[in-house]
């Protein structure tokens, strides 16, 4: 489906199943933990669908759906954990197009957000950016722009991993732990010389791509 989703989720163990629920079904994520840091990223890139938790560190859920509305229609599903907040939601005219109950299964807020997205499809203001990647999972290949990569089994996972939730930044040992899991002689400059080839290979497609950017001091993530 090639489609992108925000996930505002203080969480984590909730944020990591949503991610891998919509990954799952081939709907790109990405995970932030404060609702400053979601309007950030609704302002900044193209987002389909926002899951917002109504319970923040830094600002309410319905709060960080008030600024979004000041200058997006997005749809935006809530995540809430007490039945009153649900009487805000449906009763206060917040701009929320559906909420989920916690705790909910991954897969049912997945349906939720196709249900959704599927109702969007018919108005002009939803937007579907396609992604230039595709993963086949069941071959292990990947595709940039249409063409097939010649990938080594860590160049795949780990493109893989950072193609599940773009602008994610994960840091070298987070990258070792996710794709390198099994290898236990890994060191960190393994990580940056299997980013190297993969830059490589995507240039040789495209030179001037920046699909995977470099954070100083923190890591590595696809787009900015
Ligand atoms: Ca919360």
């Amino acid at each position: 489906m090639n489609l992108h989703i925000l996930i505002i989720e203080d969480e984590p163990a909730i944020a990591e199943n949503l991610v891998y629920a919509c990954h799952e079904v081939g709907i790109l994520s990405t995970h932030c933990q404060f609702g400053q840091a979601g309007i950030e990223i609704v302002k900044t890139q193209p987002v389909d669908l926002v899951v917002l938790d109504v319970g923040l560190p830094d600002m309410s859920g319905f709060e960080t759906c008030k600024q979004i509305r000041t200058f997006s229609s997005v749809p935006i599903l809530f995540l809430t954990a007490r039945n009153h907040e649900i009487d805000r939601i449906v009763g206060l005219e917040i701009g929320a197009d559906d909420y989920v109950t916690k705790p909910f299964s991954p897969r049912e807020v997945v349906a939720r957000i196709s249900a959704i997205l599927r109702r969007g499809q018919h108005t002009p203001t939803a937007k579907i950016k396609p992604s230039p990647f595709q993963v086949d999972e069941m071959e292990r290949r990947i595709q940039f722009m249409g063409q097939y990569l010649a990938l080594t089994r860590y160049e795949f996972l780990l493109l893989k991993t950072l193609i599940a939730s773009p602008q994610r930044v994960y840091d070298r040992a987070q990258l070792m732990d996710m794709v390198w899991q099994n290898a236990e002689d890994t060191m960190e400059r393994t990580v940056d010389a299997h980013i190297k080839t993969l830059r490589r290979k995507l240039r040789a497609i495209d030179p001037h791509t920046k699909a995977i950017i470099t954070h100083r001091g923190m890591g590595y993530s696809l787009y900015a």
